[in-house]
């Protein structure tokens, strides 16, 4: 994923983290120009440090101190004169205290990602009528076995997903990110024709990490969408090398890949080659499903 993509997300969480201490600043300003409120709080912080002293935990005395200067805050209509932050996780620093992402900033960063790829809009499985379909009960088996999926531990890493245009593919994946998201996964959406021309681009470069961030992009995000397979511009050197180099990793990485296509498995081995249809055929790491023609017939849809 692009470096500027996270760091948008974490200038946008630490101005919520500025936001939250400079109106709780601005809030104290105000409380303490009331004199009842000014001495309320100094009887409440002596209590505290006098019980901090005593080693006291629970005192009456203290609870009401604060309850008096919560109800003189009430009348002054002030809210609180601590910050409110937005995430009580990580008091919106964006890091838990492992060091690792909080859930907000993966939010935030996939906000920022469905923003920025222009052609999502997201989809909710709940809300999906089913019924539209002409073999509903064949949608409803595909719908809940992926819904299924975006629950585990993507133990099958690769969801290949073939059918002519029209037959609800891009409903699905549209499903299927949304439902992610609400894991606070990171996808990545990409079509196969702009990921080729990265390929493209990373072939012809000359600069050795230029020539590699142009790839590992594709093989470090942590869900990667691939739409359209197929529709790229095919290049005898590069197409399946990279694109294999691209599968291969995230299934070596056990990270999860969603691809979507027009073409049928023969068309596969054709366009591209045996190394790429076996990854995608292999039923031990990848679950392949055929939405057929306009009946919504669904083939290969066993374990
Ligand atoms: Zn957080």
């Amino acid at each position: 994923m692009k470096s500027t993509i996270i760091e948008k997300a974490k200038k946008i969480i630490k101005n919520k983290h500025f936001d939250a201490e400079n109106q709780a600043l601005s809030n104290k300003t105000k409380a303490f120009d009331d004199e009842l409120f000014k001495n309320l709080y100094h009887v409440y912080v002596n209590k505290m440090i006098e019980n901090a002293r005593e080693g006291k935990e629970n005192d009456e005395e203290l609870n009401l101190a604060k309850s008096q200067l919560q109800e003189r805050l009430n009348k002054l209509n002030i809210d609180s004169i601590e910050p409110q932050y937005h995430c009580k996780l990580c008091n919106d620093s964006g890091l838990t205290k492992e060091g690792k992402y909080c859930n907000c900033l993966i939010d935030q960063i996939n906000k920022i990602l469905i923003e920025e790829s222009g052609f999502l809009q997201l989809e909710d499985f709940k809300s999906t009528n089913l019924k539209l379909f002409p073999e509903k009960s064949l949608m409803k088996t595909l719908y809940e076995k992926m819904q299924k999926w975006c629950h585990s531990d993507f133990e099958k890493t690769l969801i290949f997903l073939a059918g002519q245009t029209g037959v609800g593919k891009t409903h699905l994946t549209r499903c299927m990110a949304n439902e992610l998201i609400k894991r606070h996964k990171l996808v990545f959406f990409t079509t196969s024709f702009a990921m080729h021309q990265d390929f493209v681009k990373s072939f012809a470069c000359r600069d050795a990490i230029e020539k590699q961030e142009l790839i590992s992009k594709y093989i470090d995000a942590e869900i990667l969408f691939i739409d359209d397979l197929g529709t790229e511009l095919r290049n005898p050197n590069i197409t399946v090398n990279y694109l294999y180099h691209v599968i291969n990793e995230r299934q070596t990485k056990k990270r999860p890949t969603i691809i979507t296509t027009n073409l049928n498995l023969e068309e596969i081995l054709s366009y591209y080659d045996e190394r790429i249809f076996s990854r995608i055929a292999d039923k031990t790491s990848s679950i392949c499903l055929f939405i057929e023609g306009e009946d919504l017939r669904l083939k290969n849809t066993k374990k």
